[in-house]
């Protein structure tokens, strides 16, 4: 991203500038952590970099200038963003299906269709028992594996998790957070995360971004980042 800025509502009473003059650079097979306040802009930031939200200034993802729509249009065969609370968002009437839609929508063939399904699954830890079972008749828990395996399924080479694991035990969320890491150490999978768990930002990032108040003010990896808190 160059020189980015993005003003909600502009020319309202609710105007609000999000992000203000940023500039980003995160390389393919990165392990990129976003911290910040509430309100800072992580999220803004995230759907920007997915396509799902444009402002003022220069974005290029995965070779695609977003400036463009048709751009941003082509975007979701390569970028999968995790929402806050991505379990909203189940809607079929089975597990296997939710997990379907995306891959089916892509135009695989069938055979390809499962296969990503059954790895996408198998790679959230759902059982094959639970694939048959309505989304509603899992576990919160459960139901956050799901929805994390509909975008995995997807295979993006860009994945933006917006506190992926918030409200889950801790053994759930050591879990999906090994898994996101393996993605990027194994399948040099991009990965930005927005969190506010710092040990899990410590640990694995490559590098961290740290935002206030729509702007970048502070950048390095954890170990220079932590060092002048
Ligand atoms: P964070 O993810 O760091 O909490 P956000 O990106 O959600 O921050 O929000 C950045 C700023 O933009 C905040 O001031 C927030 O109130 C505002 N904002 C977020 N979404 C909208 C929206 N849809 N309309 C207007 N303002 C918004
Ligand atoms: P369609 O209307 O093409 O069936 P959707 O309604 O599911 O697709 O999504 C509309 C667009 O929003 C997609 O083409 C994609 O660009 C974007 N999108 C939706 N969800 C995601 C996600 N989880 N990750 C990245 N992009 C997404």
């Amino acid at each position: 991203m160059k020189n980015f800025s993005l003003t909600y509502a502009p020319g309202t009473a609710l105007q609000r500038l999000a992000l203000q003059d940023i500039n980003l650079s995160v390389a393919k097979g990165e392990y990129r952590a976003l911290i910040g306040p509430q309100g800072s802009g992580k999220s803004t930031l995230l759907q920007v970099m997915a396509g799902l939200l444009t402002g003022e200034g220069q974005v290029t993802v995965a070779g695609l200038d977003l400036r463009p729509a048709k751009n941003r249009d082509q975007l979701w065969r390569q970028v999968g963003l995790v929402f806050q609370y991505p379990e909203r968002q189940l809607f079929e009437d089975t597990v296997f299906n939710d997990v379907a839609y995306g891959p089916r929508n892509l135009g695989l063939n069938e055979a390809e269709v499962q296969r990503r399904v059954r790895a996408a699954l198998a790679a959230v830890n759902l059982p094959p028992e639970t694939h048959r079972l309505s989304p509603f008749k899992l576990s919160g828990g459960q139901q956050r594996r799901a929805a994390i395996a509909c975008v995995l399924a997807m295979e993006p080479r860009l994945l933006l998790l917006d506190e992926p694991t918030a409200g889950l035990d801790p053994r759930a969320k050591g879990q999906l957070m090994d898994l996101f890491s393996r993605l990027c150490r194994e399948k040099q999978v991009t990965v930005v995360l927005v969190t506010h768990d710092m040990e899990e930002v410590a640990h694995r990032a490559d590098k961290v971004t740290v935002l206030s108040q729509g702007r970048v003010v502070l950048e390095g990896c954890p170990r220079q980042v932590f060092a002048c808190r």
